[in-house]
């Protein structure tokens, strides 16, 4: 089923999949959602200059979500207090706000949507025809909406997300414990299962929980990064491994 040099991952246990941006390009809601949040807001309190695309890039991307609002507040000499993580999203709090984007994130992938990367859905369709066990191991607590809205839901027993991890007290990757988890909650041997991720953080998780097989998928950290993080193998969309051989 593989295109040359790449395993078979049919003949893995298990084969563990990250979410965002392994199967879902959830990074493009997140961005969304940023967007209408600081629009209504900057507008509401009469911030200048408007938000911008470049706010994201600067501020928000890859960053902690309530670090994340304290840099771009500052970047306009707004303050407000930290507040607690508890917070109402209606609160004028840093984690207010922050906990305000989820509900818009919420809303947005409600509203629009999110398509499943074709080529992990047909790696999905292939894994579970050969009937290997898959699951999702993802750090968010949108998981199990994200894969409903993507119509993939319930392809999986087993969906390790960021709800359970706090409830279980897991430490998020790079710390083995929600790949260990997951493999538990699935029943196989990571020794003789694969991982499959976007991020750095990711891949050392895996590496970290000791799975036999760990696939980097580069969506923009990069081949060699991700190579650096652990990644036996790396890949530009999952499809490579479903590629059947052109006849002759
Ligand atoms: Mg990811």
């Amino acid at each position: 089923m593989t295109g040359p040099s790449l395993p078979d991952l049919t003949t893995y246990d298990g084969v563990l999949f990250d979410l965002d941006g392994v199967l879902t390009p959830t990074a493009e809601v997140h961005m969304h959602a940023w967007r209408t949040m600081f629009e209504e807001l900057f507008a509401a309190w009469e911030v200048t200059p408007p938000y911008s695309d470049a706010d994201y890039f600067a501020h928000l991307d890859g960053k902690k979500r309530y670090d994340g609002v304290a840099g771009l507040l500052r970047s306009r000499d707004v303050e407000v207090p930290w507040g607690d993580p508890s917070d109402a999203s209606t609160a004028d709090t840093v984690c207010g706000i922050g906990n305000r984007k989820n509900d818009v994130f919420a809303r947005v992938l409600r509203d629009e949507g999110i398509a499943p990367y074709p080529g992990s859905v047909a790696l999905l369709d292939v894994l579970i025809a050969a009937e290997v066990p898959i699951a999702v191991v993802s750090s968010s607590k949108n998981a199990e909406e994200v894969l409903a809205v993507a119509g993939i839901r319930d392809r999986f027993s087993v969906v390790m997300d960021g709800v359970i991890a706090e409830r279980d007290h897991l430490a998020s990757k790079p710390a083995p414990d929600v790949f260990a988890e997951a493999a538990r909650m699935l029943g196989v041997d990571p020794a003789r299962s694969a991982a499959v991720e976007d991020a750095l953080s990711g891949v050392q998780s895996a590496v970290a929980a000791g799975y036999g097989l760990v696939v980097g998928v580069d969506r923009g950290a990069g081949a060699e990064t991700l190579r650096d993080a652990g990644a036996h193998v790396v890949v530009n969309d999952l499809a490579e491994f479903v590629e059947k051989e052109i006849p002759a």
